[in-house]
């Protein structure tokens, strides 16, 4: 057989790339289809996650704001040589966002990763462990906690960290890494500081600037095909997203209404205001504190630790704003606002040391 070419290149081997090739390949078992990536996969998500079914465990309060809620080319190889297809499938998952630099600037919403850690343990003298998966509810800033399971003899799966950033980061901190031990064993079972750690998985998760998937074709490239950017929910949603990137590959491109607005050539979603977020941020910043362990003293309230969180989450925005500006140069209506809340943060710091 010609290895050079095919009829459909999948760029990237995760979940999301492996079920669409495999629901192609269901449905036209004529079809010679290369999936693309490298053997170990590295930093993949789907190789960190714990693939619960949770979508619906990840939601937040901003979930159901937003009604959004060939020519023939190659893909160039790590050996040097070329493949060429008429239909060229990009599941790259966070290293998406290279093939989208490569496009005009600010055409497809940036890719961000969010980095995550999970353990895999066994309990100590094989120990019974849960029988079941539990997981707490989202907590600030991240997911919720969770331990997954993993047959007999007391193996389990204990995740996840998230950090989201533009910035490629090869693992998550230190002190992340110990929040999540040290959580496992205060929420779900003590008896966990006895378990024996076997693997320490980290995963990059796809998530794009306004935090909802890229999946469809790319008009202005004919033949590209992004499927990517499911952030926390890759192995739930990959049954139903495979099916809708096997129709557009195979020109049945009757989109289901469902996923109209994340065709990938849009403007950002906007689903909130910089101002909620800003105070979104503070709250979950405050929350987190408490969570690990702060405790103001009485003369200390709420209006004294959301001054500096504020004036954090404005400098973060200003960040984003940088990286927008690099791609769309747009935004400086948020940049102005963003200004507004840190003068306005400042003013509550005054606020706080004029008072008695
Ligand atoms: C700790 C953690 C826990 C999670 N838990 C869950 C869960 O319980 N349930 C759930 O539904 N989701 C969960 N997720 C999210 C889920 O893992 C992701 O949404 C999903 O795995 C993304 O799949 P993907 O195929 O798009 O990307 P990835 O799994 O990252 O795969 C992309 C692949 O493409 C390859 N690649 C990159 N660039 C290139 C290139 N240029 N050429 C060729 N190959 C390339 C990479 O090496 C990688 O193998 C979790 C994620 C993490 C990190």
């Amino acid at each position: 057989m010609d290895r050079s070419t095919r009829d459909v290149v999948v760029v990237g081997n995760g979940i999301i790339g492996l079920s669409t090739a495999f629901e192609l390949s269901q449905r036209a078992p004529d079809l010679r289809i290369a999936v693309i990536g490298p053997a170990a996969r590295e930093g993949a998500a789907s190789v960190a996650a714990g693939a619960m079914l949770n979508c619906f465990g990840e939601a937040t309060v901003s979930t159901l704001g937003d009604p959004a809620s060939v020519a023939k080319f190659g893909v160039r190889l790590a050996g040097g040589e070329t493949m060429s297809a008429p239909a060229v499938v990009v599941a790259a998952g966070s290293r998406t966002r290279r093939f989208i630099e490569q496009l005009p600037l600010g055409a497809v919403p940036l890719m961000l990763q969010g980095t995550g850690l999970a353990v895999l343990t066994q309990r100590h003298d094989d120990a019974a462990g849960f029988d079941h998966v539990v997981r707490t509810p989202n907590q600030p800033g991240a997911c919720g906690l969770q331990l997954v399971p993993l047959g007999d003899r007391g193996h389990e799966y204990i995740g996840g960290t998230n950090l989201p950033s533009f910035l490629h980061s090869t693992g998550p901190s230190l002190g992340v890494s110990f929040n999540l031990l040290r959580r496992a064993c205060e929420d779900f079972d003590h008896r966990l500081g006895y378990s024996h750690i076997h693997r320490w998985l980290v995963g990059h998760r796809p998530v794009t600037l306004d935090g909802f998937p890229l999946l469809g074709a790319v008009p202005s490239c004919r033949g590209l095909v992004f499927a990517s950017g499911t952030y926390r929910d890759g192995f739930h949603s990959s049954p139903v997203i495979a099916p809708h990137i096997a129709d557009v590959v195979l020109d049945r491109a009757t989109a289901h209404p469902h996923f109209v607005p994340f065709a990938p050539e849009r403007p950002p979603i906007e689903r909130t205001s910089v101002a909620a977020a800003t105070d979104q941020f503070v709250e979950h910043q405050n929350d987190d504190a408490v969570l690990l362990g702060i405790r103001l003293p009485y003369c200390i309230g709420r209006v004294h630790s959301c001054a500096g969180t504020m004036s954090w989450a404005g400098h973060a925005h200003g960040g984003i704003g940088t990286h927008e500006r690099h791609v769309t140069g747009r935004h400086q209506g948020r940049d102005d606002l963003a200004r507004s809340r840190r003068r306005g943060a400042s003013a509550a710091a005054r606020r706080v040391v004029r008072r008695p």
